[in-house]
């Protein structure tokens, strides 16, 4: 399975241009590396600079932040799985643990962002805190319908907080996930990541890539951490 890198720019930076500007300087560090193929990179911008952004020239994919589970309609404030699909992202990352806290978004409607982005063929990261979620946020979600469907193990206590999961716990909860969905799903691992812990989680605890808040948001630090599973 290859590795997958996803950038969680949440709610950064605060303008275009300096949004377009760290792009740039991730697009300049990542070309310098002979990774092509072995890593999938994807950006997760805000919604207003997902369309707006110079993708030529490389190979990292958009995705989205969250998405709604109707197509189109009378939601105000709400952006769909097909408007994703029609500006070119190819990932959205559903039920951030800021979303569940601030958005206070349920288990029922992180299930029905779910059905739907995974109906529009997007690769869809569900975000969650531990196994324990999983019945709820896929509730009547068939195997057929799992292809794109990405697993990324949050605890709440590593997100922002510089405080990373200890290898020994990020091991044991992707065990229990693992028992739940199988062997086929890619499973990230997210929270404090930075480039002297990224490998451990990759090697010793079996991670299929990492989901980067805050250290994707510097363009040195991010491309450490991809360089550190390069060997
Ligand atoms: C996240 O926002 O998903 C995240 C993991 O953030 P951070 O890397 O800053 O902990």
């Amino acid at each position: 399975m290859k590795n997958i890198i996803i950038a969680n720019w949440k709610c950064n930076p605060e303008n275009l241009e300096k949004a377009g500007e760290l792009l740039a300087k991730i697009k300049d560090k990542i070309s310098d590396l002979s990774w092509s193929g072995k890593i999938d990179v994807v950006i997760c911008p805000p919604f207003p600079y997902i369309a707006c952004l110079n993708m030529e020239g490389t190979d990292i994919k958009l995705g989205a932040q969250d998405c709604f589970w109707e197509d189109k309609g009378a939601y105000t404030g709400e952006v769909s799985p097909l408007m994703l699909e029609d500006i070119g992202c190819k990932y959205v990352i559903i039920g951030h643990s800021e979303r569940r806290k601030y958005q206070k978004e349920t288990d029922q409607m992180i299930n029905s962002k779910v059905k739907a982005s995974l109906l529009r063929g997007l690769k869809t990261v569900l975000c969650i805190e531990g196994s324990s979620q999983i019945k709820d946020d896929l509730k009547d979600v068939s195997k057929e319908s799992m292809g794109n469907l990405i697993l990324a193990f949050e605890p709440i206590f590593a997100i922002g907080t510089g405080k990373p999961c200890s290898v020994d716990l990020a091991l044991k909860e992707n065990t229990e996930i693992r028992k739940i969905i199988g062997d086929s799903l890619p499973i990230l691992y997210g929270g404090s990541v930075n480039s002297s812990n990224a490998k451990d989680y990759i090697e010793k605890a079996n991670y299929n890539g990492l989901l980067i808040g805050g250290a994707s948001l510097n363009p040195e630090e991010f491309f450490k951490i991809i360089a550190s599973l390069e060997g």
